[in-house]
């Protein structure tokens, strides 16, 4: 994602709160394309398990619920090729508007799905959303990172400002395409959600000529023109085959050839992610040509990695569990006003945009007192607030069931006091996270560790779907015991991730003196 061979600072500066004018550009792209995203997210459980009578499919919500789990898993895992195309082939900019136009591709496709009464094209159109966001998300935000080639606290703040575009987006698109979708008709949330994006590439066509200057036009040349020419031809090679794999694949599930069951491939792919991660790591300490720091540094992204994973495993039960919880269990009734249950899923962005200032101030004060805790334990503490979101979730639940007779449904506090703590817990980890890839990453591996973070999304989204149809009014007993686990895992995690932060700040403090420079910019990181 080459943020630092593209950094070129002619892009038109002071336009944007006193950042530069690109900045608003990537804003609100981003905006639009997680209106888009998020705005469909979480309709997809309850149109495929909503009964036939109410438009859906009738689908089993285990069946349903993996089937996000696994779209989700993918949209992120795509970031690796999508990060790759971009530096080798296309650079950062063509990538963002080639991956906008095959989202709005899928949604449109989606939308068909509805007249040719088919579920193939709405398959299809979730595989071009995957494609594309492969292509838009890892490199959107590089363009963000090389606004500042400067780096220091302006880009922190850049990406801050960037971050509540995202959730301005999950915000306004949860509310809109949820009303829609549920109040209205299925496809009218979804058309919704692809207008969006519609309107986020149309943005981004018109303002990135004149607001990015040269960022992210070329993409990463080689010196030698003849080794460049073989590695784009490479690219060209593995993306045809890729492409070619899964054309095939689909037409064999679409045809019945091959049988599918999503929670039995959810399984298996959880495995392979996992074990992408773990080779990735192994391959690079043994390959990757790394000094005595630079592994010391890696050891600690893998670490972050590792613990990432459980919080996402944890976090991404919204779109699925939660939602459910939202749509069956809760007292969504106001008045004459039916509140729809995927409104519940815009709480978090709403906290997020409440919030995230209140951290980002929190930081800067304990850092004016020159207490600056590291990584690991930000993150710690992050587990451990979102344990106290599913802890909840158990009362919450346990208030639901009741004596197992019948049903009670609860108020919507409940929900609202979850978001808040999971909300806490998400600034704690992911801002952090992003911004420590960055940070404790060796120069030349940038690219690659974001996308490394977002394998840790990807691990996450699938986990959380595999597990998300356990809320489900005909197996009570299965939603406190989903929620005991989530809790037990994440305090688990927060207290051996609180304990390992020891020995991790006593290694990063034993440096040799010819990697001083270095710690200099990780000093903050892990002390
Ligand atoms: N919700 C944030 C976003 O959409 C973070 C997602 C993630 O990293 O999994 O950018
Ligand atoms: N908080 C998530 C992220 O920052 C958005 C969401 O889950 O609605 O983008």
């Amino acid at each position: 994602m080459s943020a630092a061979a593209n950094a070129d600072n002619s892009a038109p500066q002071g336009g944007f709160f006193g950042h530069p004018k690109g900045l608003s550009t990537l804003f609100f792209t981003e905006m639009w394309e997680r209106f888009s995203f998020y705005g469909l997210r979480p309709l997809l459980v309850l149109f495929m398990a909503a009964a036939v009578m109410q438009g859906g499919w009738g689908w089993d919500r285990g069946e349903a619920s993996a089937i996000v789990g696994i779209y989700a898993a993918f949209v992120y895992l795509a970031s690796l090729p999508g990060g790759w195309i971009a530096d080798k082939l296309l650079g950062l900019r063509k990538a963002v508007l080639y991956g906008g136009a095959l989202i709005s591709l899928g949604h449109l496709t989606i939308g068909a799905s509805a007249f040719i009464h088919s579920k193939t094209p709405f398959f299809l159109g979730l595989v071009f959303i995957v494609l594309g966001t492969g292509l838009l998300k890892p490199n959107i935000s590089a363009m963000v990172g090389d606004l500042y080639p400067e780096g220091g606290a302006r880009k922190d703040a850049g990406f801050s400002i960037f971050y509540m575009g995202i959730n301005l987006g999950a915000f306004i698109g949860q509310l809109i395409t949820g009303f829609l979708g549920e109040r209205i008709g299925w496809h009218w949330g979804f058309t919704a959600a692809g207008l969006a994006m519609i309107l986020g590439l149309i943005q981004f066509w018109i303002q990135s000529g004149k607001t990015l200057g040269d960022i992210g036009s070329e993409p990463t040349r080689h010196p030698d023109p003849a080794i460049q020419a073989k590695q784009e031809s490479q690219v060209k090679i593995f993306t045809t085959i890729g492409l070619a794999i899964l054309a095939v694949v689909f037409i064999l599930v679409a045809t019945g050839i091959i049988p599918f069951s999503a929670s039995v491939f959810g399984t298996y792919l959880a495995y392979v992610l996992v074990s992408i991660g773990f080779i990735y790591f192994a391959y690079l300490f043994i390959f990757g040509g790394l000094n005595g720091d630079e592994k010391k540094r890696v050891l600690v992204i893998a670490v972050l990695f590792v613990f990432a994973a459980i919080f996402w495993s944890a976090f991404e039960q919204t779109p699925t569990a939660l939602n459910l919880f939202a749509q069956d269990f809760t007292e969504r009734q106001m008045g004459s006003f039916l509140i729809p249950a995927t409104w519940f899923q815009s709480v978090n962005s709403a906290w997020i945009i409440l919030l995230a200032p209140v951290i980002a101030a929190m930081w800067t004060a304990l850092g004016s007192r020159n207490i600056n805790l590291s990584s690991p334990v930000k993150f710690a503490v992050g587990l451990g607030l979102t344990t106290i979101a599913f802890v909840v979730m158990i009362f919450a639940s346990y208030v639901v069931v009741g004596d197992g007779t019948s049903i009670t449904k609860v108020s919507p506090l409940w929900l609202v006091t979850f978001y808040l703590f999971l909300t806490l817990g998400e600034l704690f980890v992911s801002p952090v996270g992003l911004s420590s890839m960055t940070t404790l990453s060796p120069k030349r591996y940038v690219g690659q560790m974001m996308g490394v973070w977002f394998l840790a999304s990807s691990v996450g989204n699938l986990i959380g779907g595999l597990v998300g149809g356990e809320v489900d009014p005909n197996n009570l007993p299965a939603m406190p015991r989903l929620f005991t686990t989530t809790t037990l895992f994440l305090g688990g995690s927060a207290l051996v991730l609180l304990i390992l932060s020891v020995p991790i700040a006593k290694m990063m403090r034993a440096r040799s003196p010819e990697e001083s420079d270095a710690e200099t910019a990780v000093k903050s990181e892990i002390e």
